[in-house]
This record gives structure tokens, sequence and C-alpha cells, in this order.
């Protein structure tokens, strides 16, 4: 695609749409503007505009459509795959102070808020109203916009969905300036083809969204947690399709290694509670009685001590929660940590091959000859697979990389996975997501794009 360098005229009719303070140059647009967390990819655009609501979000995209301006939109760049990275220059959309919640329905248990909305600031907001917005991402200072740009998934997808399963309805800009509201506050929906579920997930390519509302739930009462010490990964996993054949559905089934507790117990110098295990399972539980989640806690704590589980240890207190699940949640800090450079498999295979899947992750480990780490969630079978550098020459491990990403999503796509289960394909992902999706697949989305976005401007060189 040719794409128009902005001039001074571009910049003018942005100063005018959004006020000189909101429209920041190149040359002084801060470097953690021009990546997100995705290692080694960073571009800077040429312009960055902070947009307001949804008329200077049209004004703009009509605009670019006009002159083929390419534009990327951001909310707080903690993405995972590069999607908010302006690899084509242009404007990058800055969506961050866009960040009022709208309105509380206790009626229709809806929450409708701008894009630029902390997730933490959701949680507190309707905890504080005794209800609760389940989907559980790692990183809590994304932006809500970006989860739902990304379908963000988390440590609750087991019993409660990811986030795509909570839009009920959106504001959306298209790149031709439209401002549509598609959903609503509606519990079903069969009227025609669902353009919330198409935007949501969609990584900016297809639309700026520009308000969301949320499907709420009541807040559980009672929560629990189950640390399950097992003397190997194998039986740790072989477990879960058990866990799950007894019905008991566990909000969080989480899997973690010796060898990344001792890592954590370095970078966040805490001693994890428990060293008898090779390998973890960490089980949450959540209810509106005592005697409920004690009793799904207790079932699955004898199961667990059936299948060869070492012990089974409750976690119902703050500190006690607070020393088993910050490992967990801060493994990618972690693993940052103790190498030089690292990149990540986010797959997700069917949960009976998860078992089967690791063990192919420790042979293609050999061959690769630098370190490999998993961990993730053992309930829906989306694994966190992380390859790191330590002291491999560059040139080696980048081969060697291509080479192992290569291997593991073609084993993947084998046994009835994909290439993300959470974080999106953005730029990092396309060209594995192309040959495990093949042509006919890819040629569908492609037209979906050009519906949406004939002229290929908005986040150009993402996903597809
Ligand atoms: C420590 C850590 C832990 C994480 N854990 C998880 C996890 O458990 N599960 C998970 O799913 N992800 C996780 N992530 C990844 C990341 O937090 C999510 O991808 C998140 O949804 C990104 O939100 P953001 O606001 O930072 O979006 P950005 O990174 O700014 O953007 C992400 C994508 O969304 C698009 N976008 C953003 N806002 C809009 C909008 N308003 N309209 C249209 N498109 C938009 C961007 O163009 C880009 O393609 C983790 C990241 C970190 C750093």
């Amino acid at each position: 695609m040719n794409y128009k360098k902005l001039d001074e005229k571009d910049i003018a009719f942005l100063r005018d749409v959004c006020g000189e303070d909101r429209v920041i140059l190149g040359k002084d647009i801060p470097e953690d503007f021009c990546h997100d967390e995705m290692e080694g990819q960073s571009a800077v655009p040429e312009v960055m505009v902070f947009v307001l609501n949804a008329t200077e979000v049209s004004l703009i995209l009509y605009y670019a459509n006009q002159k083929q301006i390419p534009v990327t939109p951001r909310g707080q760049g903690t993405g995972l795959v590069g999607g908010a990275v302006p690899i084509y220059g242009g404007i990058l959309m800055n969506l961050s102070k866009m960040n009022r919640i709208l309105e509380l329905d206790e009626e229709n248990f809806t929450l409708t808020v701008e894009p630029g909305v902390l997730i933490m600031d959701i949680y507190d907001f309707v905890e504080a109203h005794d209800l609760y917005y389940p989907p559980n991402p790692g990183e809590k200072s994304a932006s809500i916009g970006g989860n739902v740009a990304t379908n963000a998934g988390g440590m609750s997808a087991v019993k409660y969905g990811v986030t795509r399963d909570y839009v009920r309805g959106l504001e959306i800009v298209t790149p031709e300036g439209d401002i549509l509201e598609i959903g609503g506050k509606i519990a079903k929906n069969s009227s025609g083809y669902s353009l919330v579920q198409l935007v949501t997930g969609s990584e900016g390519t297809l639309a700026v969204i520009t308000k969301i509302i949320l499907r709420l739930l009541p807040k559980p009462k009672v929560q629990q947690s189950l640390l399950v010490p097992f003397q190997s990964l194998s039986e740790a996993i072989q477990t879960v399709p058990k866990i799950i054949k007894t019905k008991v559905i566990p909000r969080s089934i989480e899997f973690m290694t010796q060898d990344m507790l001792q890592s954590s117990e370095q970078y966040l110098g805490r001693r994890f509670p428990d060293h008898t295990g090779n390998a973890y399972l960490l089980l949450a539980f959540d209810g509106n009685s005592r005697e409920e989640v004690e009793k799904d806690s207790d079932q699955l704590a004898e199961l667990c001590l059936r299948e060869g589980a070492i012990d089974a240890f409750i976690i119902d207190t703050d500190e006690r929660n607070e020393a088993v699940w910050k490992p967990r949640s801060s493994y990618l800090e972690i693993i940052k940590a103790s190498t030089t450079d690292m990149d990540e498999c986010d797959v997700v295979v069917p949960i009976s091959r998860i078992a089967d899947y690791l063990e192919f992750s420790r042979k293609v480990e050999e061959e690769a000859g630098f370190r490999v780490r998993s961990m993730g969630h053992a309930g829906d079978g989306n694994l966190h697979i992380y390859a790191c550098r330590d002291h491999m020459d560059e040139t080696v491990w980048k081969e060697k990389l291509d080479e192992f990403f290569t291997k593991m999503y073609t084993r993947a796509g084998e046994i009835g996975g994909k290439v993300s289960g959470e974080h999106g394909i953005g730029l990092a992902k396309r060209r594995y997501q192309r040959e495990l999706e093949g042509e006919d697949v890819m040629r569908l989305m492609r037209r979906i794009k050009l519906a949406f976005d004939p002229n290929e401007i908005l986040n150009p060189g993402k996903v597809i």
C-alpha cells in the first residue's frame, strides 16, 4: 500500500479538530508510544492525536480515508503482539483520554464506558456496587477498548468465558467516518450478522471502538483457592480433563512449574508457601455460600489426591492468596527479567491435548538449544510458552526462534489448536496464522476487512 506522508495542511486539520495540545508531532512523541509490550517492534508515528469523543474520531478517520493516511488506534500499549505499533507511520490515535464511566444500569446489568477506562477501574467501580465484571486478564492497567479489540482472556475463562462474552453493544467509527451503534443493552440478539462479535477481537483493523456496553453479573460472595503439588507436570496436566469431567467448574485452573517458582522467588523476593511439587495446579472457586465453595473445593481436592497429587492446600486468607497468585500473575515480568530477550507462543489447544503438546514443546526445546518455559491456563487449553535467548548469539537466536515458532504452531494446528488464545495476531503472528488457517479462510477475512475499510487505512499490516 502507498500511504500519504503527512504535510503541514494535514497537521493543521488535526489541530483544528483536536486543538494544539492534543496533537503531538513525531519528534516530540515519547518513545513509550512507539511500541507495546512486545519485545523488538517499534515505529515512530508521524503524529499522535489524543481524541476525546466519537465526533473527533469520525472527522479524523473521514479525512485520513480521503487522503490515504494510515491510522493506528492505541489504548494503553500493553498488547503483546505489536498491534498498536504504527508500522506505516501516519496517525497514532490515542484513546486513553476517552476514559469516562458513562452509566451503570442496575436493571439491565450493564455498564457503559468509554474505551480508555482502565480495567482495574472497572473492577473497583462494579465491586463497589456489589456487581462483577468477570474477564480477568493479567494486566490490569490495560484499557477496556484494548481488551475488547483483542478479545482479552485471562484467568477466569474456565467458568466465565472471555471479554467477548461480556460485550453487549458498541459504538464504533468506521474508517469512512460513520458513527454506528451496534448491539445494545439486550440479552439476546438474532438480528442479522453479529457486528458486535466481528468488531470484538478485530484488533483495530475494522473500526475504532468509542463506547462499550458491558454485561455484568452479581458479585459472588465467597471465594477460595486450592494449591495442588504434583510429582510431575504430566501428572498435573493429565488431571485437568478429569477435573472438567466432574462438572464442578472452578473459576480458574492454572498450572505452574517448580523452575518457574524458583525464578519467581528470586524476582519477587518472597518464598512460595510450598516446595514439595515439581509442578502445581492452582484452582480458584467462587460462589454464593461458603458451603457451596467448600464442597466444590473438597471434591476436586479428593480427585487430585486420587490422581497422585502430593497434597492439596486450601488457600482462604488474603495473605496466602497473594503468596500463591502473585507468582502466577507476575510471570511475564519474571521471565523477562530472567533473560536477555524472549518471545512467546500464546497457543490454544483442546484441553485433552495439553499434555501431548507440552511434551512436544520439550522435544522442540532440545532441538532449539535455548531455554523454554511454559505456564498457562490449563483449564481452557491456552498455553504461554516462552523462548528465552539468554546468552545465545542474536543471529542464531533469530533463526532458531523462527524454526521454533513454525514447529510449535504447526503442531498446534495438527491437533486442532489455534495461533492465539488471547493476545491476538497483531503483526507478530500473521505469518503463522496464514499458514494455519489456509488461503480460503484468509481470503474471506480479507474480504471482511475490505468491506469495512476499502482503502486499508485502519491499522494496516495487522492480523490478516
Ligand atoms: C504483564 C501482562 C500480562 C498480560 N496478561 C494478559 C492476559 O492474561 N490475557 C490477555 O488476553 N492479555 C494479556 N496481556 C496483553 C494485553 O494486556 C491485552 O492484549 C490488552 O487487551 C491490551 O490492551 P491495551 O489497552 O494495552 O491495548 P493496546 O496494546 O494499546 O492495543 C491492543 C490492540 O487493540 C487495538 N485497540 C486499542 N484500543 C482500541 C479501540 N478503542 N478501538 C479499536 N482498536 C483498539 C490496537 O490497535 C491494538 O491492535 C498482558 C500483557 C501484559 C504486559
